[in-house]
């Protein structure tokens, strides 16, 4: 025989804390209260089991469940000396849905349920407060009327407003036991016309009626967007729980309330709530009447006048404090709780692990650990470290108004204000004379890279979580909304409108780049705060980690942050970057046009000095750490304009003669550039352009030596190798050079020669390129392009149909496929290492930034992770995690 059916109550309980999965959260921690001997009304949850039965067999319950459900109430009916249904002394029930996870979509509990006509007599006998039991009948009929029959609240509060309108008063604790009785009949009299039935007065009836809306619930449009959202799968089903009902209404030494252990938005450890004195259930959260601070300091601080739970009860109260400092001891968290008062006597209705801003999740983990109440591995499990997102960059302050112009895509997150502008010249200009800027474009390409430096943050009508500029601006750290599809931009009137609105350059605008939203005008913001608890949290995980991380970095503040966040080397720092730059782009282009090798070595030697300054200046902040430099990446077309406008643009500016430039251009033109020209095919083809980067490289590494006296650790990278002779040959272009600098210095440092492995060839030959290779570092972006066969900039168009269809579970450029991507890494790591057993892996790419890929980096054992250098606080924490997991330790508990 199944047990559909859990009792709690009167000091024991058939569950516990443990049977989420078939309890639901809200039944699990009833059974785990009761178990506790905390004062809990009897009741009982049928299980998660029945609600997925009867999904799966035609909306149908199990034979049994009836009989179960009969006995359930009967084990109540004895706990509390009432009888369901008995009109002289009824118990009333509410009837409460509860899934594992919490779900704001689900059903609204449903309370009183019981009442009727005659019930409603013997209540108001046996509390001998008319008032109530009417107070307690009507509330029954709206909730009832609205969460099992469908019909809208708004037809009662109508008749509810009209009788108030009539006696001249605004509360409704003001009206008398007469005047609910006149509400009550009324409502009846809505409910026959608006549904051709009356109310039902079968207390049966009613149970069973409210049963199967919460099953129902389960299936309905909101619960099923919020499954989607977060990723709950619809098999779980919810519980229903149907529990006796204690009364916050029964007059001034009652009430109802709701509590956190500790500040859910500071952390604060001090108790934070309210309540509201006779009302019942949602009352509080329903903005009817204004609620009270639980605590006098808490009143104090808000200013209000009305007395604290603390001063108006302080019996009950501090019964109250005893309570909840038990369930946080033996939770070993914060909790969030809900609480009834029924005429001096508490009555506990709920508690699970609160939500908590990041800030708040960082001061409770530390705290506990501080008072012993947690380890410090699980204080590091406590946090989820895409939450610390949160804390890294200025965001809006939650309490402004928001007025939102466009959505978008969340691409990077924090938020910035300022003034509109369409091009990137503009934005630098602009920026130079103090102004802030949001640079607003249709998408962005290398050559705004400097404006969208001197923007404060980037909206861009087209792409996607990936496009250049989404993976850029993480890169700077600046917010981005990218992909906001409504915005339509005007280049030649210099306007955008969006939802009908038309807004001007020169305007100011607020993006929020963690909601992916466009707001008008300005809005306040918090900066971040990186000491105190971070620091704190940051130093234990540092700890336990394994894996090192390095931050993506190529300019001097690039680098100077990620020291700053923790960053342990620079694991990317790609040299194209170097090139855009307005000083040395012209000398850029002469190469490009150069017509053979000399000319080319003329204009490389213009290049070699800016590439030296930039290395030295990078090497300094990274002093003695590791720097892996990628050589040149890009196909050289990037570097030139290509509509024949920009080339005469150009031609006029610089001097080169047009006709040339045109025809350069349409020489470089490849069909598919992504599998063109480019990586070391580059070096292949003209290696004096790589000749010149080691050169550039290796004489500044030596210049910082020689002047800081610590000598950086430069990891020279091949992008796009597949052979092994490929490797081979660049691997001996470099140490050629090397020995040349070294020759001419009369010194020399230690370097390293590796590749990126990002074509799959080049993971499954992982062997023959570890025979020259002694590093590789895992180019998971191309990697991920190419073992699809999808390309990153295209993706957007198709990539939600996929997630729609549930094909892709997730983006695969923001999360790594460990089955696909993953196996060649897998692959290339065992491969490689069994050439070279010392072989330094790592990972750099957006997957270096993202927890579960970095849980798997830990599974395959790589030395570390790279991603930009906002994120590197985050890879530390999901570093620290991984290990943990991987020692077998604490796993962090999702379900909070
Ligand atoms: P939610 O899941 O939306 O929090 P709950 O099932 O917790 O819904 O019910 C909401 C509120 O209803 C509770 O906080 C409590 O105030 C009230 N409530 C629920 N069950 C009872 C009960 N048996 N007696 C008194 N009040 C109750
Ligand atoms: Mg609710
Ligand atoms: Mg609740």
């Amino acid at each position: 025989m199944t047990n559909w059916v859990y009792g709690f109550g009167g000091g024991s309980a058939d569950g516990e804390a443990s049977m989420k999965n078939l309890l639901g959260g809200k039944g699990a921690n009833l059974a785990e209260m009761a178990r506790l001997g905390l004062p809990v009304p009897p009741g009982f949850t049928i299980t998660t089991e029945a609600c997925v039965h009867y999904f799966s067999n035609g909306n149908t319950y199990p034979a049994d469940l009836a009989e179960q459900v009969a006995a359930g109430l009967k084990t109540v009916e004895g706990i509390v000396g009432k009888t369901f249904g008995d009109s002289a002394n009824p118990l009333l029930v509410s009837v409460r849905s509860g899934a594992r996870a919490s779900m704001p979509g689900m059903m609204d509990t449903v309370l009183n349920l019981g009442l009727n006509d005659e019930t409603v007599e013997g209540l108001a006998k046996l509390s001998g407060d008319r008032r109530f039991a009417f107070d307690s009948y009507r509330r029954f009929i709206t909730m009832y009327s609205n969460v099992v029959l469908g019909l809208s609240h708004d037809d009662f509060e109508e008749v509810l407003d009209d009788h108030k309108d009539r006696l001249g008063v605004t509360v409704d604790t003001d009206l008398s036991a007469s005047d609910w009785e006149k509400v009550v009949a009324e409502y009846k009299t809505v409910v026959e016309r608006e549904l051709g039935r009356p109310f039902p007065q079968d207390p049966n009836e009613q149970l069973w009626g409210a049963v199967s809306a919460v099953f129902a619930s389960w299936m309905n449009d909101r619960a099923k967007f919020y499954r989607r959202m977060h990723d709950i799968p619809e098999s779980w089903g919810t519980a229903v729980n149907i529990q006796s009902m204690v009364f916050g209404n029964m007059g001034e030494t009652s009430a109802t309330g709701v509590a956190f252990t500790r500040n859910p938005s500071t952390g604060e450890a001090k108790l934070y709530g309210e309540f509201l004195i006779n009302a019942q259930g949602e009352d509080v959260v329903a903005g009817i009447r204004t609620p009270q601070s639980l605590t006098k300091e808490g009143r104090e601080e808000m200013g209000e006048t009305a007395p604290s739970m603390e001063e108006a009860m302080p019996e009950v109260f501090a019964q109250f404090v005893d309570v909840v400092g038990k369930l946080e001891s033996h939770y070993r968290d914060m909790q969030d709780i809900e609480f009834t008062v029924e005429q001096g006597r508490l009555w506990m209705l709920q508690t699970r692990n609160g939500k908590r801003t990041a800030k708040s999740a960082l001061k409770v983990a530390v705290d506990l650990a501080a008072e012993g109440v947690i380890s410090q591995e699980e204080a590091i499990s406590r946090v989820e470290p895409s939450a610390l997102d949160q804390l890294l960059h200025p965001t809006l302050d939650p309490n402004a108004t928001r007025n939102v112009v466009a959505a978008g895509l969340p691409a990077s997150p924090g938020a910035a204000t300022g003034k509109i502008c369409f091009d990137a010249d503009e934005a630098e200009r602009l920026n130079q004379l103090g102004d802030a800027v949001i640079l607003v474009r249709e998408e962005t390409s290398p050559e705004d890279i400097h404006g969208m430096h001197a923007a404060r943050g980037i909206v861009t009508a087209r792409g996607g979580m990936t496009s250049h500029a989404a993976v850029v601006a993480r890169g700077m750290g600046r917010p981005c909304v990218s992909g906001a599809g409504e915005i339509h931009i005007d280049e030649h009137a210099q306007t955008f409108t969006a939802r009908g609105r038309t807004f001007k350059a020169g305007e100011v605008i607020t993006i929020d780049g963690s909601k992916g939203e466009v707001l008008d005008g300005a809005v306040p913001m918090i900066e971040p705060e990186l000491t105190g608890d971070f620091q704190t949290l940051m130093g234990w995980a540092d700890g336990v980690r394994r894996l090192k991380v390095r931050a993506n970095a190529e300019t001097p503040l690039d680098a100077k942050t990620a020291r700053g966040f923790g960053a342990e080397g620079i694991g990317l720092c790609r040299t194209e970057h170097m090139f855009f730059d307005d000083t040395r782009i012209a000398a850029v282009r002469e190469m490009i046009l150069a017509d053979d090798e000399a000319g080319r070595r003329l204009a490389l030697a213009k290049i070699e000095p800016f590439q030296k300054s930039d290395f030295v200046e990078l090497f300094t902040i990274m002093a003695g750490l590791p720097v892996t430099v990628r050589l040149l990446d890009p196909p050289l077309h990037e570097f030139i304009p290509h509509t024949d406008e920009d080339i005469d643009a150009l031609a006029s500016v610089s001097g080169i003669d047009a006709a040339k430039l045109k025809r350069r251009a349409k020489e470089l033109h490849e069909t598919n550039p992504m599998l063109g020209h480019r990586g070391c095919r580059l070096g292949v083809a003209y290696p004096e352009i790589y000749e010149m980067q080691v050169r550039a490289v290796l004489e500044a590494a030596l210049d910082v030596k020689k002047t800081t006296g610590t000598a950086p650790i430069p990891e020279i990278m091949h992008p796009l190798v597949a052979l092994g002779l490929e490797m081979k040959y660049l691997r001996e272009l470099t140490d050629r050079t090397a020995r040349d600098v070294f020759a001419k210095a009369g010194d020399s440092v230690d370097y390293l020669v590796g590749t990126m492995i990002e074509l799959p060839r080049a993971a499954l030959r992982a062997g023959d390129l570890a025979e020259h290779a002694e590093f590789f570092s895992f180019g998971t972006n191309d990697l991920t392009q190419t073992t699809f066969g999808i390309s990153r900039d295209d993706s957007g168009r198709f990539l939600q149909a996929y997630m729609d269809k549930g094909i892709f579970e997730t983006d695969p450029f923001v999360r790594l496929d460990q089955d696909g991507v993953g196996d060649l890494i897998r692959i290339a790591a065992e491969r490689g290492g069994a050439v070279r057993p010392d072989i330094k892996m790592g990972i750099c790419g957006e997957h270096g930034g993202d927890p579960a890929s970095i849980a798997f980096c830990e599974e395959v054992g790589l030395a570390y992770v790279s991603c930009s250098p906002y994120r590197v606080p985050i890879a530390r924490l999901a570093a620290a995690q991984a290990a943990l997991v991987s020692r077998g330790g604490e796993a962090r508990e999702k379900d909070r």
